[in-house]
């Protein structure tokens, strides 16, 4: 009898493109949505790194899927606190950025670029990459979020006025993507060394919901292009993630160089498969609001079946959320979607 692969095995498989008759890895990209399942207020593991690592495992310990994304707020909105911005209570209590720092190029003086063994709650972070570590052991791959230049960039200079500088200043916009992919290549060197394996570059504002193909090839990619080589450098998997429509970009995505593509909700998995399936693990792409949160676990199980069989039947798939899972999101709902994975046979 062959024993049972590990979720790192399994992920690792899929990274490498091989297929096997193994069931699909299933990595829900499911972060402060724990709070709600196993009970921590949200508050309190924000500041407390050990509150926000024990409820991390205890969601992964209940809910059984191949991968921990290990993190709280989203990355961007952290870094960009600990770069000089402040941050507000937004919907559910999840933190936004109050608004830019930087007024015009006078103000570039304003930004720090952060360190993460000591700039703002980064450390905190780190600690908590440190505490999962030690729970789970080796044999469970750690995922982290480290934020995507182009929308770092935006945060600090405010995202209204960020959009106006692509036409108008864009030279201002690139002194501002040199802070911003400073500072992430940095993080990116310290949660390697806390024992990530998988370096999640997360860049909502390079969508094409957001910006035009080519600004993405002239704003985003170079830039993308350098956190994921400091990725390589640092021994991690580098995966891409760019939240809502990305099909016109999906090669160039590709040539950024990460191992995985993470593909939201609206992106055709069919397509996407066809067209970089063969030299990039894909890696979606459940509607996180419609399904996950508010459908019930039949519907998610449906989707994750159409997800498999669009993209997951020769391998280099690792079945997940298009996007982050919300708070409150049922934990039934993540469930279904593990039954589905583990029922999902890479094989046709
Ligand atoms: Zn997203």
């Amino acid at each position: 009898m062959t024993a049972m692969p590990t979720p790192l095995e399994r992920v690792r498989a899929a990274v490498r493109l091989e297929s096997s008759d193994a069931a699909v890895p299933v990595v829900p990209q499911i972060t402060y949505a724990n709070a709600s399942i196993v009970g921590t207020p949200f508050q309190e593991a924000m500041h407390d790194p050990v509150k926000m690592a024990k409820t991390l495992v205890a969601g992964y310990r209940m809910l059984g899927y191949d991968g921990i994304y290990v993190g709280w707020e989203s990355s961007f909105n952290l870094v960009a606190e600990a770069m000089g911005c402040t941050l507000k209570p937004g919907g559910g209590g999840i933190p936004t950025v109050s608004g830019g720092i930087v007024s015009g190029p006078s103000d570039l003086d304003k930004v720090i670029v952060a360190d993460p063994e000591r700039s703002g709650r980064l450390p905190l972070h780190l600690k908590a990459l440190e505490v999962v570590r030690g729970e789970v052991g080796r044999d469970v791959p750690l995922f982290r979020y480290v934020p995507g230049p182009l929308t770092l960039a935006s945060l600090l200079r405010g995202q209204g006025r960020f959009l106006g500088d692509l036409i108008r200043s864009p030279d201002l916009v690139r002194e501002l993507l040199k802070l911003a992919t400073e500072t992430s290549n940095l993080f990116a060197a310290a949660v390697a060394d806390r024992g990530a394996d998988v370096l999640v570059i997360a860049d909502p504002m390079a969508s094409t919901s957001v910006i035009s193909p080519a600004m993405f090839e002239n704003f985003a990619l170079p830039y993308i292009r350098e956190v994921i080589s400091e990725v390589r450098k640092v021994g991690c998997v580098p995966s891409l993630h760019i939240c809502g429509r990305t099909g016109p970009i999906l090669k160039k995505m590709v040539e950024a160089g990460p191992r995985i593509v993470e593909l939201d909700y609206p992106v055709d998995m069919k397509a996407a498969k066809e067209e970089i399936g063969k030299s990039v693990c894909i890696e979606g792409n459940i509607d996180p609001v419609s399904t996950l949160l508010h459908g019930r676990p039949e519907d998610v199980e449906a989707e994750a079946e159409k997800c498999i069989s669009m993209a997951g039947r020769d391998g280099g798939f690792i079945l997940s959320s298009g996007c982050e899972v919300p708070l409150d999101t049922p934990a039934e709902n993540i469930i279904a979607m593990v039954s589905a994975s583990r029922r999902g046979r890479q094989s046709p």
